[in-house]
């Protein structure tokens, strides 16, 4: 079998970088790509994706359509994803023809949440505690101590889908059950795998945004602070010693690890859970890895404005085999993700953009929409950068911010500030 990804020599503009999914995350590689002269192609179903009303071509395909691969194979000189969902035969059958990065086995890991966890753990890295349900009689060997739980599907789950809460094993069987039936009767399974995991007591969460070339040279973005909500990102804040310095080189070092131990070439997400000091013993927070997704991610969106190489630069410059330097932060930032409900919470029938005047009324403010025509409650529609000379400038645009659209206000617990 031909290994076309064994070396990722300068590849100069104009070439043409593919791309996997037409989402948000390959709209702002594409406006990346583009800015450097680079043409692009992207890959996804859906014809009026984001990435693919900006793109020099896009192709109409499923993911594992051979016809919209071997097109795929043909017009682009490397290929890359932005959705972690592609299946990974399609990279794997691409990666016989052309360079693709992230390899399908890093992708491959990153969609089990079973295999994930036992690559993180073969890191010599925590996770939070979990018990692994491939069938309903597992249920019952679940051990006590991680109830109170989240029981999450194995594959296939985002912005908190396929997760419940549970409190009880009564309350995880039926969760199970239900998750299972509502599986099974749409596809060829017979169970569905899921992991239980213990509800942990959370501090903060921080992500920590690493590219890795195959000289297994690796810059990180500045470590980043998220506030979920419902499961969704809602806010990521980026502010220089906002926390521990040896906290923050500890997760730093670990998505470093992570990316070493995958042999990964390109932008990878780690995230992580910091927890609750329930004892006087040990005196630093302790904390555990959630996930990786093998892509740009949500969370460092704010490095379009507040840096001065983004997160979509480094996944062109690791593609691309361009030298890989140290993102500078020159601003501090706040990133308020932009959900469907802002559209729909006014009042009237109709779903009604935004007072996007006033925000941009407020100096430091950057508005990212990403084209999608349909507002829909939880659907990411684009985000808000707010960057300002200090945080305390940031934190003071943001509350004006979330007035105007009617938001809560800020909750600077949570911002573990
Ligand atoms: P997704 O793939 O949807 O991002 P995550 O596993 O990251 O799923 O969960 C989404 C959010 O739910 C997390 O960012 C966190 O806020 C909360 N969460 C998930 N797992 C746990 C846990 N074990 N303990 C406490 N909170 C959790
Ligand atoms: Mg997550």
């Amino acid at each position: 079998m031909i290994d076309a990804s064994s070396s990722l020599d300068y590849l100069p503009p104009p070439a043409r970088i593919g791309i996997l999914g037409a989402g948000q995350l390959g709209k702002m590689l594409v406006q990346a790509a583009q800015t450097m002269g680079y043409q692009t192609i992207v890959l996804d179903p859906d014809a009026n994706a984001p990435a693919a009303q900006v793109s020099q071509e896009a192709l109409e395909f499923a993911y594992d359509d051979p016809k919209g691969i071997e097109q795929l194979a043909l017009k682009a000189a490397r290929v890359t994803t932005e959705f972690e969902n592609v299946p990974s035969h399609t990279l794997q059958v691409l990666s016989e023809k052309i360079p693709v990065h992230p390899s399908a086995y890093a992708v491959s890991v990153a969609q089990d949440r079973i295999i994930e966890k036992n690559m993180i753990l073969s890191c010599k890295l925590q996770t939070a505690p979990f018990h692994v349900i491939k069938h309903p009689s597992d249920v019952e060997k679940t051990p006590h101590d991680l109830l109170p739980g989240i029981l999450k599907t194995a594959r296939l789950g985002y912005d908190g889908k396929g997760q419940v809460s549970v409190n009880n094993l009564l309350q995880l069987q039926l969760a199970y059950t239900t998750m299972n039936a509502k599986v099974t009767s749409s596809t060829a399974v017979d169970d569905i795998s899921c992991v239980l995991e213990k509800k942990l007591p959370l501090h903060a969460e921080y992500s920590v945004i690493v590219a890795r070339n195959e000289l297994n040279e690796m810059v990180t973005l500045p470590i980043q602070c998220n506030q979920h909500v419902n499961g969704i990102l809602h806010l990521t804040t980026v502010f220089e010693r906002a926390m521990d310095p040896e906290l923050e080189q500890e997760l730093t070092q670990a998505a470093k690890t992570i990316a070493t131990n995958l042999s990964y070439i390109g932008v990878l997400c780690v995230e992580f859970f910091v927890l609750q000091n329930t004892s006087p013993e040990p005196k630093r927070p302790s904390w555990v890895v959630n996930e990786i997704a093998p892509r740009p991610h949500n969370s460092g969106h704010h490095s379009l404005d507040s840096c001065d190489l983004s997160q979509f630069d480094l996944q062109l410059r690791t593609l691309c085999g361009l030298p890989l330097i140290s993102p500078r932060q020159h601003s501090p930032c706040a990133m308020l993700n932009l959900l469907g409900d802002l559209w729909l919470n006014s009042g009237v029938q109709h779903a009604l953009e935004p007072a996007w005047e006033h925000i941009l009324a407020l100096p430091g403010t950057h508005l990212h929409l990403y084209g999608k025509t349909e507002p829909r409650r939880g659907r990411k529609m684009g985000h808000l950068n707010i960057t300002g000379r200090q945080p305390k400038e940031v934190l003071s645009t943001l509350s004006k911010c979330l007035e105007i659209l009617k938001l809560p206000p800020l909750n600077n617990a949570s911002l573990a500030l």
